[in-house]
């Protein structure tokens, strides 16, 4: 095995060790029964969901953007909602603008809204830390939320708030074209997905919008809270890597 490959796989390792403690090394019989499951049927879809991205009640100058940065410059002044009056920041999106793969948060908090930059601080640094451990960098994704500013004392962000905002994002996704969507959180599930279901139903699924497959995972905020569920994320996100790679080999 070529010594670089080995240095690869060798930090590949130890990233998810950090990440996810001893449960990559318990999950080796637990993995088998996922992927016996997994195998009867990979690429099931759970749901097909149909946004119309280019023709909505709030269409205006910023749909004619056929580029990130000009998208950005259209709209960072919206003060389309009261969260527009709050904010330090509007928080754009970060990330490879040609990526294969957008991760979707719902909206940004005290950290975000002062840097004007999405996950950043200690969600921001697990969640670098997750990517890590399925050997991707931050780099090569686009991350970005539901709503662009932050809702005061970090609520959650109300359902006109989203649904005001949601175009911009639809507008992202469409000039990123993104094969896969990874959305962090219940919020944002719900905002993107247009369902109304808990994260445990909704975790494990392929969904399929506009053609984009997507998964849910829990935010890395809550991670932080509750370690708990690093098993269900690790068992997330290695579903997910499967399913890039197998839309990605073709
Ligand atoms: S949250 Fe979205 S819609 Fe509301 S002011 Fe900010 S950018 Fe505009």
């Amino acid at each position: 095995m070529p010594l670089q490959f080995k240095k690869m796989v060798s930090e590949a390792l130890i990233n998810q060790k950090l990440i996810f403690g001893d449960y990559l090394f318990e999950e080796i019989k637990y993995k088998k029964n996922i992927n016996e499951h997994e195998n009867s049927n990979p690429m099931k879809i759970a749901e097909k969901i149909e946004l119309n991205y280019g023709n909505n009640l709030f269409a205006s100058d910023f749909q004619k953007a056929d580029s990130l940065d000009e998208l950005n410059l259209l709209i960072k002044s919206c003060q389309k909602c009261s969260l527009g009056k709050t904010r330090i920041n509007f928080v754009f999106g970060v990330g490879n603008p040609n990526a294969d793969i957008m991760l979707i948060g719902e909206a940004p908090g005290a950290e975000e809204d002062k840097q004007g930059i999405p996950f950043v601080g200690r969600a921001g640094k697990l969640l670098n830390d997750i990517l890590k451990a399925i050997n991707f960098s931050r780099d090569d994704v686009y991350i970005a939320n539901i709503v662009k500013c932050r809702p005061p004392a970090n609520r959650n962000p109300l359902p006109n708030e989203m649904e005001t905002c949601l175009p911009y994002l639809y507008k992202q996704i469409d000039l990123i074209q993104p094969k896969l969507i990874l959305c962090l959180g219940l919020v944002a599930a719900n905002g993107l997905l247009k369902l109304k279901s808990s994260l445990t139903k909704m975790r494990g699924n392929i969904y399929d919008i506009n053609g984009i497959k997507t998964m849910i995972t829990y935010h890395p905020a809550a991670l932080l809270r509750n370690p708990a569920w690093k098993r269900s994320v690790w068992e997330d996100i290695q579903k997910f890597k499967k399913l890039y790679d197998e839309i990605t080999k073709n």
